[in-house]
C-alpha cells in the first residue's frame, strides 16, 4: 500500500488511533499527519486522538491534534484508522463510520481489518513500522523520522520485545541519519518518570500476589489510590513490563480500576501463554505476548476469570 495514492482523490483525510494512545499510536499517528500536511498541503488534514502524554511533546506539530470533536465536523473522503481497529477510535469512530473510504493500518492480532483498505501486518513490530512502509521514503524529514522512532522504540520495548526483528532495526538504522537526538528522546519518552509514577510502580510491585503456582503475577491499583497521587492511568504506563520480569511468572495481570467495579486489565506473557486469546475471551484485544481488556466485578472476579483461561491453554501447553 502506498498511502499517497490511496488518499490522492481526497479533499479531507481523517486520522485517528486508538483510546488511551501509546507512544507506537501518537508516533504512528503524528508521522502520518506531518508526511500528508507536507505531500498534500492542499487537502484539510485533521488528526483526532485522547491527549496524549506530556513526554510526546517533542513531536513537531503534536498540539495540532483534535482532542474533541464538533458537530460541525463534516464528513471526510478518507479516513484512516491506526494502531486499532475502528472499535476502539474513541469518539472519532462516528467519523469513520461516516467517511467515503476508511483505511485501516494496524499491527495487532485481533485486528480482522475493519476498514474499506486495509494494511495489517502482525510480523510488524508496530504500527509506527507500517507507517514507514506506507509512505514515500524520498519524503520522510528529520521530524516524521522522529515521530516514527519514538512508536518503534515504546511498542518494542526499546528494541529488546520478541517483536523486534532485522527489518525493525534496517528502518530504526535509516531513521537515526536524520540527526536527532535518539538517545535523549528513549530516555525523557520512555524511561523517565516522574516521582508519582514511580511511587505507583513501587506500591504495585510492593502490592503483588502470585497465583496459579507462582506461574501468573497479579497486581492492581484501585481508584482511590489513584485519587491520592492525583495520578492518572496514563501515570501507570511501564508498571505491567517492570512486574512481568519478574522470575518464574509466565504471565502478568496488572489491572487499574476505573469503576466501582469495573478494571481496565493489561496481560503479558513471556510466550507459553496467548494472552490476545485470553483477553478476546472479555472483547479485548491485543498480540501473543501483551494483550489488554476491560473486565467488570471485583478484584477478585477478574483474577478468577482471567487465570481459568490462562490455566486451560497452559494445561494444554504440558
Ligand atoms: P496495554 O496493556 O493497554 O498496554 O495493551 C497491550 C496491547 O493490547 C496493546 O497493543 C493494546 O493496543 C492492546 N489492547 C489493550 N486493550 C485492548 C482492547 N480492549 N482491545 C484490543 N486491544 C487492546
Ligand atoms: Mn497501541
Ligand atoms: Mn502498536
Amino acid at each position: 500500500m502506498k498511502i499517497a495514492v490511496e488518499v490522492k482523490d481526497a479533499g479531507a483525510i481523517g486520522i485517528g488511533g486508538h483510546i488511551r494512545p501509546d507512544g507506537d499510536c501518537v508516533g504512528a499517528c503524528m508521522a502520518l499527519y506531518l508526511y500528508l500536511k507536507k505531500i498534500y498541503p492542499e487537502k484539510r488534514v485533521e488528526l483526532f486522538l485522547e491527549s496524549p502524554s506530556e513526554v510526546f511533546g517533542c513531536i513537531k506539530g503534536i498540539d495540532q491534534i483534535r482532542t474533541q470533536i464538533t458537530d460541525e465536523e463534516g464528513d471526510f473522503d478518507v479516513f484512516i484508522a491506526l494502531d486499532t481497529a475502528k472499535e476502539r477510535l474513541g469518539a472519532a469512530e462516528a467519523l469513520f463510520d461516516r467517511a467515503g473510504k476508511t483505511i485501516n493500518i494496524d499491527h495487532h492480532v485481533s485486528n480482522m481489518g475493519s476498514g474499506m483498505v486495509n494494511y495489517i501486518d502482525t510480523q510488524a513490530s508496530s504500527t509506527s513500522e507500517l507507517i514507514f512502509d506506507v509512505i514515500e521514503e524520498s519524503e520522510i524529514d528529520e521530524e516524521i523520522a522522529k515521530a516514527i522512532y519514538i512508536g518503534i522504540v515504546h511498542d518494542t520495548g526499546v528494541f529488546r520485545y520478541s517483536n523486534t526483528s532485522s527489518k525493525t532495526m534496517q528502518i530504526a538504522a535509516k531513521l537515526l541519519n536524520f540527526g536527532f537526538d535518539h538517545s535523549d528522546i528513549v530516555e525523557k519518552t520512555f524511561y523517565e518518570k516522574t516521582y508519582v509514577q514511580n511511587l505507583l510502580l513501587g506500591r504495585a510491585l510492593m502490592e503483588s500476589i502470585f497465583v496459579m503456582d507462582g506461574k501468573c503475577i497479579v497486581s492492581a491499583i484501585g481508584k482511590r489510590t489513584l485519587e491520592f497521587y492525583q495520578a492518572s492511568p496514563k501515570d501507570l504506563e511501564g508498571v505491567v513490563s517492570q512486574l512481568n520480569q519478574t522470575k518464574g511468572a509466565e504471565c502478568t495481570i496488572f489491572m487499574y480500576q476505573t469503576a466501582a467495579q469495573e478494571y481496565k486489565v493489561s496481560l503479558r506473557s513471556k510466550g507459553k501463554v496467548d494472552v490476545a486469546r485470553v483477553a478476546q475471551v472479555f472483547e479485548g484485544g491485543g498480540h501473543v505476548r501483551a494483550a489488554g481488556c476491560t473486565m467488570n466485578g471485583t478484584f477478585y472476579d477478574v483474577v478468577n476469570n482471567l487465570t481459568l483461561h490462562i490455566e486451560k491453554q497452559l494445561k494444554l501447553a504440558e
